[in-house]
């Protein structure tokens, strides 16, 4: 067995689902074969950290009941209507909970990579960002030197929400830094800031925010707040996407607004 081969039959191996003589060929190549029980280890521990790390939330209940009735509605349609165990159910509510509920909506071309870059900025910083409150006051000056993004004051947080990292990131060859946020709740916040020169903010899907007018989209069961703020664009992301999260976001997307002034350094 080559080690490619290993790598794709690794998931069925564990999962005991490879023929008897499979097994065998591919326990013998990762008994003799560093690089790939690396591979394994790097990959069970992805495992372990994705379980561990991605944050789950129950299924509101008003959600629960209309997709039971969904369910009854359209017997044997829904394969999991039929008996399944409580966990596999309670796992599919999970899943769906995640979906947006606002129109899907295409952001705008130029803006399009970096409202995706965004979003794997916050995922990513979700699953390994460790939370290090205490080295910003260090880290930011150079960052803001390095990004050439400077800003006046940034939101250090409150009681609803705290600052728990910044991070310099690059999308499309733009520099910017990347704020992590927790609200109380543990819901984790992106907070992106990139030179903004060439890219404008589409007039439709705005929402009025006290005196602001972002735009407000929803990705792959992601809601972002993307709005210029002088020569900046703006990113703001979180997993908060039921209606009743929508006013928790909006209110998170004003303390961040208010308490934030970017200015691009000449
Ligand atoms: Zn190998």
């Amino acid at each position: 067995m080559e080690c490619q081969e290993l790598r794709a039959e690794l998931g069925a191996w564990r999962q005991g689902r490879l023929a008897p003589d499979q097994r065998q060929a591919l326990e013998r190549h990762l008994s003799a074969c560093a690089e790939c029980q690396r591979w394994e280890r790097d990959d069970r521990t992805l495992g372990r950290l994705l379980v561990e790390r991605l944050p789950r939330y129950p299924a509101p209940a008003h959600l629960r009941v209309r997709i039971r009735a969904a369910a009854a509605a359209r017997p044997g349609t829904l394969w999991w209507s039929a008996p399944v165990g409580a966990a596999l159910a309670t796992a599919m509510l999970m899943v769906l909970v995640l979906l947006p509920v606002l129109p899907r909506s295409a952001a705008p071309d130029p803006l399009q990579p970096l409202v995706r870059a965004a979003l794997s900025q916050h995922t990513r910083s979700v699953l390994w960002g460790e939370p290090r409150p205490e080295a910003i006051p260090a880290v930011l000056p150079r960052l803001m030197r390095e990004t050439r993004i400077e800003l006046a004051k940034v939101f250090e947080g409150d009681d609803e929400v705290r600052l728990v990292g910044v991070e310099p990131v690059v999308v499309e060859g733009r520099w910017g830094l990347a704020f992590s946020y927790q609200d109380r709740e543990d819901h984790a916040l992106t907070y992106v800031i990139l030179p903004g020169q060439g890219l404008a903010v589409p007039n439709r899907n705005r929402v009025q925010i006290d005196r602001f007018r972002p735009m407000l989209t929803q990705i792959n069961g992601f809601s972002v707040f993307v709005w210029k703020q002088g020569p900046l664009a703006c990113f703001l992301i979180s997993d908060l996407v039921s209606e009743g999260d929508l006013t928790r976001f909006r209110d998170h997307f004003l303390r961040i607004r208010l308490e934030t002034e970017p200015v691009q350094a000449p």
